[in-house]
């Protein structure tokens, strides 16, 4: 069972929905089969969420009172 993979490197720019239409459904089934790229998004999930949150071109931004 393969502990590393080359596509991990994409896994954040999945996360962040980077990827092109057929890249992006590429990597879904790929994390399917792939543990390590599994643990890699899950572990990503929470840090792209925050980074999400701190996009400046989101309207609904608003700056802390
Ligand atoms: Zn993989």
């Amino acid at each position: 069972m393969p502990l590393s993979c080359p596509m991990t490197d994409e896994a954040a720019a999945y996360l962040l929905k980077n990827l092109r239409p057929a890249e992006h459904e590429r990597f879904r089934r790929h994390l399917r089969v792939c543990i390590a790229c599994r643990r890699e998004t899950d572990e990503l999930g929470p840090v792209v969420d925050l980074l999400r949150g701190l996009r400046p071109d989101r309207p609904e931004h608003r700056p802390a009172d």
